[in-house]
C-alpha cells in the first residue's frame, strides 16, 4: 500500500486530525512485472529469427560479390544494415528487461582503453559521413572492466551525437585522466536539449518530442541503458547542452588497474 497523509491543524498549530489516502499499488506492481515479462519474452523471441536473417543476408551478399553482381551485393548490403538496426533495437529491449529484473551481467577483463575507443569510433564512422574527431587522448592506461559494456556506452553517445546534429559535419570525442577516474566526453554541434528536459533524457523510454523540422528514430533507451551501466560501474554520466547549439555528454568511471 502507498500511504499519503496530511495533518489538519488548529489555530495553535496543533494537529487535530490526519487526512489520508491509501492506494493499493500491488495491482500496479503486478502490471509492471507483466510488462517486463512480456518485453523479455518478446525481445527474446524476436532475436532468434533476426539472427538467422542476418546470417542468410551475409551469405547472399558475399555470393553476389564473388560473382561480380555488385548491384545485388549493394542491395544485400543495405539489407544487412537494416538487420543490424533491428538487432540493436532488440538487444536494447533485452538489456532493459535485464536491468529491470537485476540480471544485467558484467564480465571484467583488462583492456587497452584507447584501443577500445578507436574501435568504437571506427565502427560509428563507417555508418556516418560526419567527421568523428578524437582530439585529446589524455588517458593512456589499461583498465579492468567490462569492455563490451563500456563500448556500448561510448557507441550510444557517439551515435546520438551523430543523429542529433543533422546539419553539423563533425563530432568531437576526448578523454581526460582524473587519477582514479577516466572521463570521456562526446561533443556535438547539433539541436541541443533545453535545460528543463536535460535530466529527463536518462529516463527509460524518454524521448524529447516537439515541433521540430527533423524527426529522429529511436526507442528512448540508449541513454537509460548507458546511465545504468555507468552507475553499475561506480561512475557518473551527465550532459551540458545549449539548445540549438549542441550538447556535450560525459561519463566518468573509476579506473581499476591490475
Ligand atoms: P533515442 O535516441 O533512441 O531516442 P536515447 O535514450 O539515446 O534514445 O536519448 C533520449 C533522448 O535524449 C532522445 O530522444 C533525444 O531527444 C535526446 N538526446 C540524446 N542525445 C542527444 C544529443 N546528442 N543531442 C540532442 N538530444 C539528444
Amino acid at each position: 500500500y502507498l500511504v499519503r497523509a496530511m495533518p489538519l491543524r488548529d489555530t495553535n498549530g496543533n494537529i487535530v486530525k490526519w487526512y489520508g489516502t491509501n492506494t493499493d499499488v500491488h495491482h500496479q506492481k503486478e502490471l509492471e512485472k507483466q510488462k517486463d515479462n512480456f518485453l523479455g519474452i518478446a525481445s527474446h523471441e524476436l532475436k532468434t529469427p533476426v539472427t538467422s536473417l542476418k546470417a542468410y543476408a551475409q551469405v547472399l551478399e558475399s555470393m553476389f560479390k564473388r560473382s561480380g553482381d555488385f548491384k545485388n551485393a549493394d542491395l544485400l548490403g543495405k539489407m544487412n544494415k537494416q538487420v543490424d538496426r533491428l538487432t540493436n533495437l532488440i538487444s536494447d529491449l533485452l538489456d532493459v528487461t535485464k536491468i529491470n529484473s537485476g540480471r544485467l551481467q558484467f564480465n571484467n577483463s583488462k583492456f587497452d582503453f584507447n584501443e577500445m575507443l578507436e574501435e568504437v569510433i571506427e565502427d560509428v564512422q563507417r555508418t556516418s559521413f560526419k567527421h568523428i574527431i578524437l582530439t585529446e587522448l589524455d588517458f593512456k592506461k589499461d583498465i579492468v572492466g567490462d569492455r563490451d559494456r563500456i563500448c556500448q556506452v561510448v557507441t550510444n553517445l557517439l551515435t546520438n551525437a551523430v543523429k542529433y546534429s543533422p546539419d553539423a559535419n563533425e563530432v568531437v570525442i576526448y578523454t581526460q585522466d582524473h587519477g582514479n577516474f577516466v572521463q570521456v566526453c562526446v561533443q556535438d554541434y547539433g539541436i541541443g536539449i533545453s535545460p528543463e528536459l536535460k535530466d529527463h533524457v536518462f529516463e527509460q523510454f524518454y524521448r524529447v518530442s516537439g515541433n521540430r523540422e527533423h524527426t529522429f528514430p529511436g526507442l528512448g533507451l540508449g541513454l537509460y541503458i548507458s546511465s545504468e551501466i555507468v552507475k553499475r560501474l561506480g561512475g557518473k554520466i551527465w550532459v551540458n547542452s545549449v539548445e540549438g547549439k549542441g550538447s556535450t555528454f560525459c561519463f566518468s568511471i573509476p579506473v581499476i588497474e591490475h
